[in-house]
């Protein structure tokens, strides 16, 4: 009998769970939650009228007991994907997280929408952590947020086996493939999730777009024929742009100037170099701080909150920065050195306008740095590293110096194919960058090497070609020859970028030593004669791009208004110690600027207040766009 008995219960077992997963017979743990019920909760809790693309269709999922494996890019909305079926579903969500900063990030911003969220993870005392285990087997949590080591620990496995668990979410799933550069050991026990939720849905979310770490995690998870979401990359709202770089510090500055108070990340690649730009725009009174490795964890971490909480405008970092920043209001990111490569450029500059709000991103580019990092890698003793090293380099030397749509270039590295002509917000489409044939001004510059026999640097050279009335050049003779002013129609920085061009193609070299001359290559011959063509890209414009990126700034409200509006979220975060994102993001005080909700209700159909934020905050602002609209008014009056 007993053989037939067990038999017979597996087969229900296996029945069920099949059934279950193809919504036929929901089982006790699984309520069926209807589309109607879905929105509310959305608009409810989250303040938000829609979804954003594959929200609908992941959140639906996981709602009917599929497992799920979803790969969306940065600012896309992950978080909500699993954040609402909690609400919706009894027993708690657990998300493993990688990171103790993210952790309470998440927990912060999920409380603020009166979702009850708590996390376990080391940084807390005995007691908090006591309080949280007993929360969780009081069935009074919808999400837990945990660290992946927690798995490890027999007794928190047990516990988890007692209380009732809606679904198990990985958040940041491609820590377990040892083929990202975020691989984290703690994360391989994670493929035995699936057994320990047998019941639930078990999902891995990621934003990584290197298609080989998205099948690797994908295979590590092991999850239970999931439903697959892959979304595409691109970033409508983030405009991209390439400078030549030319006198860094001057183009940063100038660059912060049209960025004036908002926040933004400066990336360079060394300590040094990120503590030099930090004191330097302290010293020019930017509210800049530092941030790398080489840091105290204490002063990283000060540094990091003070730009979190909006006290900083600026972090100037290396590349150490970022993961574990979900600060939505990030508006530019500067690349003032060349990023290692093209996943390197999009994850970096992906951290800027996660709200949807239009967000700048400048690389500062020159063959130089090229030159600089090559240095770099030939210190590397493993070749095959060296290899991929150098190829991963001259792929953004190519997506920098190439006059293709940048997003087109971007998402092509990803393999995603960008099918408009024009996407409006990179400087290529928006005209001001352009390819052009500069054989003749080549030309120029090598007849002046040449005439000068091959004696002099690249700043002297330059002096000749525009005329520069200089005393070493009077004192050469070189005022006499016949290449002498002949470029004066182009400025200094066309003619230094144009040697940095010739360098790269190995038309002209450098010599060694402390004061290093410009020499002709063979191909310089094959130029001068007209037989070899160069062109180069070239700004056409040097201007910022913001405002023509064409996502998102489709209502604009008063500027000063809208700063009175985020000076009173700073208030309110401070009192409550959390991030002002948290409070409300950038895009719903400008919707608040440009409507001046007079209402609770009115204040409710602005995206992103929900219920609960609109009972803590909303007397507050009601407050201040009443206060503002009157002064208005009054204004009008006595005009
Ligand atoms: P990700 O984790 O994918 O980077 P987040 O979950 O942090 O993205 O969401 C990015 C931003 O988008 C947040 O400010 C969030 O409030 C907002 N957001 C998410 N879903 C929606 C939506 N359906 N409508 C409007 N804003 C949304
Ligand atoms: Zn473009």
């Amino acid at each position: 009998m007993q053989p037939l008995h067990s038999g017979y219960l597996l087969c229900i077992y296996f029945l069920c769970r099949v059934f279950r997963r193809h919504e036929f017979f929901p089982d006790s743990m699984m309520v069926p939650v209807s589309d109607e019920a879905v929105h509310e909760a959305l608009q409810r809790v989250f303040g938000f009228r829609g979804f954003r693309p594959n929200q609908r269709e992941v959140v639906r999922a996981l709602l009917d007991g599929r497992d799920v494996f979803a790969v969306m890019p940065t600012g896309g909305g992950k978080s909500l994907c699993y954040q609402l079926p909690a609400v919706l579903l009894p027993g708690t969500c657990m998300v493993v997280s990688p990171l103790i900063a993210l952790m309470k990030d998440q927990v912060d911003g999920a409380r603020a929408n009166g979702i009850r969220a708590a996390f376990l993870n080391s940084s807390l005392t005995l007691d908090d952590r006591r309080k949280v285990l007993d929360e969780l087997q009081s069935g009074s949590l919808d999400l837990l947020y945990v660290a992946p080591e927690r798995f490890a620990v027999e007794s928190f496995r047990k516990l988890i086996g007692k209380v009732p668990i809606s679904m198990a979410i990985i958040d940041e799933a491609h820590c377990i493939s040892e083929w990202g550069h975020d691989f984290r050991p703690d994360y391989l026990q994670l493929s035995s999730l699936v057994t320990m939720f047998r019941d639930v849905p078990v999902a891995g979310f990621t934003a990584t777009a290197t298609e080989r770490v998205q099948l690797d995690t994908l295979r590590r998870l092991s999850l239970r024929e999931p439903f697959t979401v892959r979304a595409s990359f691109d970033r409508p709202n983030l405009t991209y742009s390439v400078l030549f770089k030319d006198g860094v510090d001057a183009q940063i500055v100038s660059l912060l100037r049209n960025h004036s108070g908002k926040a933004g990340i400066i990336y360079r690649t060394s300590r040094k170099s990120v503590n030099d730009t930090a004191a330097m725009l302290q010293a020019k009174g930017f509210r800049a701080l530092a941030y790398h490795a080489g840091l105290g964890d204490e002063e990283r971490e000060r540094n990091q909150n003070a730009f979190i909480r909006d006290e900083v405008d600026v972090i100037v970092a290396t590349i150490a920065f970022g993961m574990g920043i979900d600060k939505s209001n990030i508006r530019f990111v500067i690349h003032a050195d060349m990023p290692k490569s093209i996943e390197n450029y999009y994850q970096e500059t992906g951290r800027a306008g996660r709200d949807g709000e239009p967000a700048e991103c400048t690389l500062l580019f020159s063959q130089g740095d090229m030159a600089k990092l090559h240095f770099f890698i030939d210190t590397m003793t493993d070749e095959g590293e060296k290899a991929r090293a150098l190829e991963a380099l001259r792929k953004v030397a190519s997506f920098a110096s190439s006059g293709v749509c940048r997003r087109k270039a971007l998402l092509n590295y990803f393999g995603e194919h960008y099918r408009k002509e024009n996407c409006g917000s990179c400087d290529v489409c928006l005209g001001h960058f352009r390819s052009v044939d500069c054989t003749v001004e080549a030309q120029m510059l090598l007849s002046a090497i040449a005439r000068t026999d091959e004696r002099f640097g690249a700043s002297h050279i330059v002096d000749v070609v525009v005329g520069s009335k200089n005393r070493k050049v009077k004192e050469c003779g070189h005022d006499r020859i016949k290449t002498y002013g002949v470029g004066k129609g182009k400025d200094k920085k066309f003619w230094r970028q144009l040697i940095d061009e010739l360098l790269a193609r190995n038309v002209i070299e450098k010599s060694e030593g402390l004061y290093p001359v410009l020499i002709l290559c063979e191909k310089a011959i094959g130029v001068l004669r007209g037989e070899t063509t160069v062109s180069m890209a070239v700004a056409a414009v040097a201007r910022s791009t913001v405002g023509a990126t064409a996502g998102g700034n489709e209502e604009g409200g008063d500027p000063h208004f809208f700063e009175q509006l985020r000076a009173l979220r700073k208030v309110l975060a401070d009192e409550q110690g959390i991030a002002p994102y948290q409070v409300f993001t950038d895009r719903t005080l400008r919707l608040m600027s440009a409507r001046c909700p007079r209402s609770g209700e009115a204040m409710l159909a602005v995206s992103g207040v929900g219920e609960v934020k609109l009972e803590r905050y909303g007397r507050q602002f009601l407050g201040l766009i009443d206060r503002w609209c009157r002064e208005g008014e009054g204004s009008g009056g006595d005009a």
